[in-house]
């Protein structure tokens, strides 16, 4: 284990230790079928800092199982019952958030404080805001028009049955939590499947579900391969839905395999978001939200502002300043003081990232500032200095595709209906971004942006009541919000003869 952990959070020499039993079904840790064993990696120092089972079919099919066993002992509680549990759940989150925070620092690279704040913290929050969900879950009384008073209609919102979260590496507490408690209010049972870089977080929040008292088999989690226990899940027949976030190839793959059982499916994929920033912006403001827009989480994140449009007449302001505070971020390991970007999740992001560093000065683009390897104590991990390009044109591969590193590409605009064609000229529309000190100018562009989040004059806001989801390439269904919850049931009309 790294050496940086410090000796004083209790609990995370133990959470390593127990790794190689990460196959939890029925409330019982357990190893792989196989047992077959994937090293996970600190990406700051490339070390190996423990083993996950590696799971198969095998062990999905053991969880569904053991899901769908469960889903009487789980529909059978009153709703008030269920809250409680997800209320408990919220609270063991903030009792141990410090050793949640740690280890998903450990495991995915990013600053200790983005960990705790971001990823901890609003994982909390979704956890109460989805208990609360569970007591308000009704449907409706209909105006239905046979003669009066011959019958009578009404709606029933039944959850699904059992459904399967596929979370990837970038938010790994985080989408598992936001994908979770929902699944959970509306009264599904869940298997869940990290990413086999990042499964440490998802581990110990099982753990802590099953700790607050769900009955067994509510929550089982199997880790390892994508192509392996993810593909096993996304053929499984007793698996009534997938809820999944992460690349736009992998999410065509579950479409496809998918069609077989006609599984219901959430999907949260790629994006390459505009932000736009306005002759009249408070440009102070506009370019720190452009800076956490683009390099929070290393840019590994999938509404990152990658697509920086700025007005000519400030372009040339704008992009000293972001030059100039590009070269200030504070590389370094995760959980070491001052650290404001950590490395990229693995060696093969770290390469992904670079191919299209070379591609866009091959293709006439000016590389301002970054891109490089850092030297030093910093050698053996993923890390790349926070890179900004000018001089990009809309067709370069690094303005259409998603990069998911820290790559901001400066575009200069001359009007209003240039930038709206040039943000929405994109195959994705997760999010988008516009700063500008004009109300009306705001919201006309916000209606207009062919995105599923606007943000004025801030970016990368998130909250559990906010749906989250995109247009386009970039998905469908929506995360969070009542959409997400309303999206793990199905309506049932019931129809009653008054006669
Ligand atoms: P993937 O889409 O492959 O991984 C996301 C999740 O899907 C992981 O849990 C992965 O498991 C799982 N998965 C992979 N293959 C299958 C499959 N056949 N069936 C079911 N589940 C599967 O993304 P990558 O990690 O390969 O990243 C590649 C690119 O994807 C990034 O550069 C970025 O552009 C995009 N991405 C977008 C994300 C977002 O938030 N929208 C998040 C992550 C990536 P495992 O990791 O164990 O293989």
């Amino acid at each position: 284990m790294t050496s940086v952990v410090s000796e004083s959070i209790d609990g995370i020499r133990d959470v390593l230790s127990r790794a190689g039993e990460s196959i939890v079904i029925g409330g019982k840790p357990g190893p792989s079928a196989s047992g077959e064993l994937i090293d996970t990696h600190d990406p700051a120092t490339g070390e190996a800092i423990a083993s996950i089972a590696a799971g198969g079919a095998a062990d999905v099919d053991r969880a569904v199982s053991a899901a769908t066993r469960a889903l009487g002992s789980w529909q059978d509680l009153s709703a008030a019952a269920r809250a409680r549990i997800l209320y408990d759940i919220a609270a063991l989150i903030e009792d141990h958030a410090e050793e949640l925070a740690t280890l998903e620092t450990l495991d995915n690279g990013k600053p200790l404080t983005e960990s705790m704040f971001l990823d901890v913290g609003i994982a909390a929050e979704i956890w109460r805001y989805y208990a609360g969900w569970c007591t308000k879950i009704g449907g409706q009384t209909l105006p239905v028009s046979p003669p009066v008073g011959t019958s009578f209609a009404y709606t029933r919102r039944e959850p699904l049955g059992v459904v399967g979260l596929i979370v990837p590496w970038n938010f790994p507490l985080l989408i598992a939590s936001w994908k979770l408690a929902p699944a959970l209010a509306a009264g599904n049972t869940v298997v869940l499947k990290p990413s086999e870089l990042t499964s440490l977080s998802a581990l110990r929040l099982v753990e802590l579900v099953n700790e607050a008292g769900i009955p067994p088999g509510v929550v089982n989690l199997v880790t390892g391969y994508g192509h392996e226990a993810g593909q096993a899940m996304i053929e499984h027949s007793g698996i009534a839905k997938i809820s999944f976030t992460g690349s736009t190839a992998t999410g065509q793959r579950i479409v496809t395999a998918s069609a077989a059982s006609l599984k219901k499916l959430t999907l949260e994929l790629g994006g390459k978001s505009a932000n736009i920033v306005f002759p009249d912006a408070d440009l102070a403001g506009a370019a720190e939200g452009a800076l956490t827009g683009i390099f929070l989480n290393q840019g590994q994140v999938c509404c990152a502002g990658s697509r920086l449009f700025v007005h000519r007449s400030v372009h040339d302001e704008m992009l000293a300043v972001l030059e100039s505070a590009a070269r200030d971020i504070q590389l370094g390991h995760g959980l070491a003081d001052g650290t404001e970007m950590g490395p990229l999740i693995s060696p093969v992001q770290r390469d992904r990232v670079e191919g299209y560093l070379r591609s866009g000065t091959e293709q006439g683009a000016t590389l301002v500032c970054g891109g490089q390897r850092p030297h030093g104590d910093l050698a053996a991990g993923n890390f790349l200095t926070p890179a900004v390009f000018s001089e990009v044109r809309d067709d370069m591969r690094i303005a259409r595709e998603e990069i998911f590193g820290p790559v901001l590409s400066v575009f200069a605009f001359d009007d209003e209906a240039e930038v709206l064609r040039r943000a929405n000229d994109s195959e994705f529309g997760l999010a988008a971004g516009l700063w500008t000190g004009d109300v009306k100018r705001a919201h006309r562009v916000a209606h207009q942006l062919q995105a599923g989040t606007v943000w004025i004059n801030q970016y990368n806001m998130l909250d559990p009541a906010a749906p989250f989801g995109g247009y386009k390439a970039s998905g469908y269904g929506r995360d969070l919000g009542e959409e997400s919850l309303l999206g793990f049931t199905q309506t049932k009309s019931v129809w009653v003869s008054l006669d």
